[in-house]
């Protein structure tokens, strides 16, 4: 059997099985497609880092993201548009005096582009109802004790918006390159659940 006939075989058993698991509604239409794509738009925190460590460098490019994040991606070489159509990213930056964390209080929308799949805390009903009532306590909660002076900004996601927050970057890093800083940047810290 060569390969090619042995994966065509693999491939209509494939469809076969999407066809019962749809037909028996344990598997919305479309689903499969939508995490192909997802899978295919290579998504990842690393791609979120290397936005951020780019913002931390360069100060045009900051002002440009924090304008309009999906007309600046892809002088980094990405884009939201790796799905079934393209999302709105708006991305905000901490600083001294605010913090920003992202929620999505409905269900869990994401920047899967910038941040690959989502962790299982921000799908939980504990964090998408608390962050909104309490961001403070949920924020200690994380280990991040902000000073009661800063304010927080709580962002929530939709279909339609998405959110991403640059860190504020460490203390001691000037001599680091533009890799080493984006090495420094968590999935968390592009929530805003970390400081970094
Ligand atoms: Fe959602």
């Amino acid at each position: 059997m060569s390969g090619d006939h042995g994966s065509s075989v693999i491939s209509a058993h494939v469809r076969e099985v999407e066809a019962l698991l749809e037909e028996r509604g344990l598997l919305d239409d479309g689903e499969i497609d939508r995490r192909i794509d997802e899978f295919a738009a290579g998504g990842s925190p690393a791609n979120g880092a290397r936005v951020v460590a780019r913002a931390w460098v360069d100060p045009g490019f900051a002002e440009r993201l924090l304008a309009d994040a999906n007309a600046a991606l892809p002088e980094v070489g990405l884009s939201m548009s790796g799905g079934l159509q393209e999302q709105r990213l708006k991305v905000v930056a901490n600083s001294a005096t605010e913090h920003h964390v992202v929620v999505c209080t409905l269900c869990s929308c994401y920047p899967i582009a910038l941040l690959g799949p989502s962790p299982s805390w921000y799908k939980s009903e504990a964090y998408r109802s608390r962050v909104v009532r309490d961001p403070r306590g949920v924020l200690r909660e994380f280990g991040v004790e902000l000073p009661a002076a800063t304010r927080i900004s709580v962002w929530d996601a939709s279909a339609e918006s998405r959110y991403m927050v640059v860190p504020r970057r460490p203390e001691g890093t000037e001599a680091l390159s533009e890799d080493a800083l984006a090495g420094l940047v968590s999935r968390k810290g592009l929530i805003g659940t970390a400081l970094v």
